[in-house]
């Protein structure tokens, strides 16, 4: 009987090895066939198990009968397939068509190989592009007084503007040939961080240029008489550009404009040529008020048929010369107190030549695929590392004014609930460093990855906006008060505007995300589709069959996966790296298959509907995301050699992360609209109950020692900020932070044998240097650096103070820099 129930649980360990291991479907029925002969033989199973099994390998070898399998299972299944299936608009396609499938395509498969991340080559600055970070954006930081620019001039100085456009801040992604800087795209997002981190409106003005307008959509699309007279001309700064695709009526709809371009006969220069009239309301522009040259969206007709084809040609984009008759441009939106120069541009019957198109005739209703195509990438560039700007000089100040900042006798980073907000800080800040490193290099290495976009798009904006909350609370009203000295309070007013643009977050998550990604990733769904629209005939049936053959074998395999390494915990699957390292590795396969069989019986039992289950689709985004964004912190570390001390640091990214994964896992099933299916994902997902925890206390308290020390760990992750150069706040509070590390053994001393003795009784800081010095508990010298470190203490926790007739927007104020 014992024997028995061995030798059962042993066929049925062998059954699940076989299914974990994703066989092909004849290799799968022979191993099948032994292991049930064998289990007969000396199993001897009875009653309805064995006629379960005898079943099982009945339909097992007649899914191996191709013809059979076709005509009683795919061919029906095909019909009713084909009756389900969504319908899908030419700017949807397009849309899930943008970009490359790269990792995010691994974690869809429920069996992720880390060979393909391991051999993306690390993020690197060539020596050009370190040189350019090295001096010019140093010297541009180093000229911006963001309080001058947000409060007094509500623009940048003439003197950074005239700087940037000489120095090809505005080049970076124009070729060489066209005067152009032609910079990688790690170096791209390197740069916006720098600029980002010392002032919104210095990263935004710079930022803009460099994404999704004109001259990228010339460098892509241009004709080459287009990129030959504009390129240079934008390289050298001689045009500002900005890109007007977003009206009153139309945000995030964008596909839907109601801007119209008709095709007609008109006079240009003197001359009759065919050309373009022009009507359209555009708002939220940025750099709209100064540019010189406006790109524009509009939706195109001809309803003459003068181009001889259809009479609504769709959306196209075609370049504006400010001055074009008809245009009005120039006023000014004022968006949150950052004012970088963002304002409406208005049309009206005006008339261009129909080589204003971008890349000419021939492009006429291809604007859409262009913007997507670029945006599908661009979007993990710029906000990204503005995002990540803000937040590097966030943790960079926090950390150190955390030390430096003392009530009731500590540093304030020294109680347990601040502690608990700069472990957060720095264990995100490293994330989204990971994040946007690791993916701009998969760009540089020639990836176009339209999913992990959206993701960092989404993220790094929602953790940018955490993170600023974060330092406010930490530096109290010193964080609150405005004014010169205050290095926090426009990164945090600034975080909707990421937020915002290029998707707004919200759409992002819910629509964008798992919605492209489960089409665009899922290794079946897209050939699915195709297959069933595309193709015809008995290719379609034969086409068919092996897709969704292909998909049941691999989602009964990430049930199998699923629920095996939820029970043994992963411990089994091989995976890269030693220790901690790799059990991070294998968490993710254990959720990514997960994900993989929740994703496919979502898909299966809701269909179309899972569009509309909004937050359904999020929450599955969020495991994506989460599982995307764990790979990006171990890759990550990785290409930084490894070093031990920032160990922590991406034991506690990856805890937050997978821990984070699971939850969000966890609410899909309970929101899971058939209870039945529901109660069966658990039992596979969960079979143990929600196992995973996250980061721990003494794990925080070890990131938030970290973010407070001075050394490799602070200088790796914010390498990119801007903290050099003295009467930079960043750079005082580093000095005054490497200074504190000497200056805490005086000051104990100086509370030990003085205060607490009674024989120093003086109430403020400089008299109990003095009474110490007197009394022989301090030397000198001890007494002189106490003094020193004294005295940039109060220099950096002082706020401005103004003159009540200063304040008004305008006026200079004559703050208070005592
Ligand atoms: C500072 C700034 C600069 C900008 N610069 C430019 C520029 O240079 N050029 C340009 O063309 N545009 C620009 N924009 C426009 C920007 O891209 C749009 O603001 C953005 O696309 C959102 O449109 P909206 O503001 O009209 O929001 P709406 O579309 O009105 O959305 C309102 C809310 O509804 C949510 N939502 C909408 N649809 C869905 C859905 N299906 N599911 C879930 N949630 C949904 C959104 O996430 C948002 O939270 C800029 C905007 C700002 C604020």
């Amino acid at each position: 009987m014992l024997l028995a129930a061995l030798i059962t649980v042993l066929f049925v360990i062998a059954v699940l090895v076989l299914a974990y291991q994703r066989l092909p479907l004849l290799v799968f029925s022979l191993v099948f066939t032994v292991l049930l002969g064998i289990y007969l033989v000396f199993g001897d199973p009875s009653g309805l198990w064995k006629g379960l099994l005898l079943l099982m390998l009945v339909l097992v070898w007649l899914f191996n009968i191709r013809p059979l399998r076709k005509a009683l299972i795919s061919r029906p299944f095909l019909k009713t397939y084909l009756r389900l299936l969504p319908t899908m608009s030419a700017t949807e396609r397009e849309a899930l068509e943008a970009g490359t499938v790269w990792w995010d395509g691994e974690l869809f498969t429920g069996k992720p190989d880390w060979n393909k991340l391991l051999s993306t080559p690390r993020a690197q600055l060539s020596a050009e592009e370190q040189a350019f970070l090295d001096g010019p954006c140093e010297a541009l930081c180093a000229m911006v007084d963001d309080f001058d620019v947000t409060h007094r001039r509500a623009d940048l100085s003439p003197e950074a503007w005239e700087f940037i456009r000489q120095h090809g801040f505005f080049a970076m992604i124009i070729p060489k040939k066209y005067g152009g800087l032609q910079f990688g795209t790690y170096a791209q997002s390197s740069v916006l961080i720098k600029l980002g981190s010392r002032s919104v409106v210095l990263g935004t003005t710079v930022g803009v240029p460099n994404s999704l307008g004109p001259g990228e959509l010339l460098v892509h699309y241009g004709t080459e008489a287009q990129k030959d007279y504009w390129l240079p001309r934008l390289a050298r700064g001689l045009e500002i550009p900005c890109f007007a695709l977003t009206s009153p009526t139309v945000g995030s709809d964008a596909a839907s404009i109601s801007d119209t371009g008709i095709v007609c006969r008109g006079m240009y220069k003197g001359e009759e040529v065919l050309g373009l009239k022009l009507n359209f309301s555009k708002r939220y522009i940025t750099l709209a008020p100064i540019a010189t040259v406006v790109g524009l969206a509009f939706r195109m007709f001809d309803p003459d048929k003068l181009l001889g084809g259809e009479s609504d040609l769709g959306i196209t984009c075609a370049l504006l010369p400010r001055d074009t008759p008809g245009i009005t441009i120039g006023r000014r939106h004022f968006p949150l107190n950052i004012p970088f120069q963002n304002g409406p541009v208005q049309g009206r019957d005006v008339f261009v030549p129909l080589d204003a198109i971008i890349g000419g005739p021939a492009m006429a209703g291809r604007g859409w695929r262009m913007l997507v195509e670029q945006l599908s990438v661009g979007r993990c560039i710029s906000l990204p590392s503005f995002s990540s700007g803000g937040a590097m000089s966030a943790i960079w100040a926090t950390g150190a004014y955390a030390r430096i900042r003392r009530q009731f006798n500590l540093p304030v980073g020294r109680f347990e609930g601040v502690e608990a907000v700069l472990a957060r800080m720095l264990g995100t800040v490293y994330i989204m460093d990971a994040a946007r490193s690791v993916t701009t290099g998969a760009i540089d290495a020639g990836e176009r990855p339209a999913v992990p976009a959206a993701i960092l798009k989404y993220h790094l904006t929602e953790m940018g906006r955490a993170i600023a909350n974060d330092a406010m609370d930490v530096h109290g009203g010193k964080g609150v008060m405005l004014g010169p000295r205050n290095y926090l309070a426009r990164g945090y007013q600034a975080a909707p505007i990421g937020i915002t643009v290029e998707g707004a977050n919200i759409l992002t998550r819910n629509l964008i995300i798992f919605g492209q990604g489960a089409i665009r990733c899922h290794p079946y769904v897209l050939r699915e589709m195709q297959v069933a629209r595309e193709t015809e005939g008995e290719k379609r049936v034969d086409e068919f069959d092996r897709a969704l053959f292909g998909h049941i074998g691999f989602a009964i395999s990430n049930a199998v996966r699923s629920l095996v390494m939820a029970i043994t915990f992963a411990r089994f699957e091989s995976a890269p790296g030693t220790g901690p390292v790799k059990r991070y590795h294998q968490h993710i396969e254990r959720f990514s298959a997960s994900f993989a069989f929740a994703t496919d019986v979502a898909m299966l039992s809701l269909g179309g509907y899972l569009k509309k289950k909004e937050s359904l689709s999020a929450r599955l985004g969020d495991v994506l995301s989460f599982l995307y964004l764990a790979s990006m912190v171990l890759k990550h570390h990785r290409d930084a050699g490894s070093p031990p001390e920032d160990l922590p640091v991406v034991e506690w990214s990856c805890r937050h992360l997978l821990y984070r994964a699971q939850e969000q896992l966890h609410d899909f099933l309970r929101n899971f609209p058939n209870r039945l299916l529901a109660a069966l994902l658990r039992m596979l997902i969960f079979p143990r109950g929600r196992t995973y925890f996250a980061p721990g206390d003494r794990l925080g308290a070890q990131l938030a020692e970290l973010a407070m020390t001075p050394g490799p760990t602070r200088e790796r992750l914010c390498r990119h900020a801007f903290t050099s150069g003295a009467g930079n706040p960043l750079h005082d509070l580093e000095e005054a932070l490497r200074m504190s590390v000497g200056v805490e053994v005086l000051e104990r001393k100086l509370r030990v044998e003085g205060v607490k003795t009674g024989r120093v009784t003086a109430l403020d800081t400089p008299g109990q240097i003095a009474q110490g010095r007197t009394l022989g508990i301090l030397t000198a010298a001890e007494a002189d650096l106490l003094r020193d470190y004294d005295r940039r203490i109060m220099h950096i926790i002082n706020v401005d103070d103004f003159d009540p007739a200063e304040l008004p927007a305008g006026r200079t104020p004559g703050e208070n820099r005592s």
